[in-house]
């Protein structure tokens, strides 16, 4: 294994300083999520070994699962060829998704249309109350 010295990070010189952080179940492989990372969401992922996205609605640092106690648990972060999209292996408390799924992946895209492949693991009602 090799240590590659001059960039210990991420490039966050990309992309106006927003990557892509793709979540994936460390034991099953399903692709959870996609959100994103800026500088400070990502250090804080590997400080505290918990999943912080930044949340490009609300413009600040998004801790998952801080409304919805769906923390995600980092078990190991790779970084692309580019260095500009960060993966994750994770694991999963309750359901990724913020609309109840396992997956925020549960639409498969037919030719006759959309169909919902996953079963609503929660109600979003249950656990956003505002
Ligand atoms: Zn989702």
């Amino acid at each position: 294994m090799t240590t590659e010295q001059q960039s210990q990070e991420p490039d966050f010189t990309r992309n106006n300083g927003l990557l892509p952080a793709i979540a994936q179940d460390a034991d099953s492989g399903k692709i959870l999520m996609m959100a994103w990372m800026n500088a400070e969401a990502y250090r804080e992922t590997v400080q505290t070994g918990r999943a912080v996205y930044f949340s490009r609605s609300r413009q600040r640092l998004w801790r998952k699962g801080e409304e919805s106690g769906h923390v995600q648990v980092v078990e190991q972060i790779l970084l692309d060829c580019d260095r500009d999209t960060i993966l994750m292996k994770v694991r999963q408390t309750g359901a990724a998704c913020h609309e109840g799924y396992e997956s925020c992946f549960f639409r498969e895209v037919t030719a006759d249309g959309l169909n919902i492949i996953a079963t609503r693991l929660v109600d979003p009602n249950d656990v956003y109350q505002k």
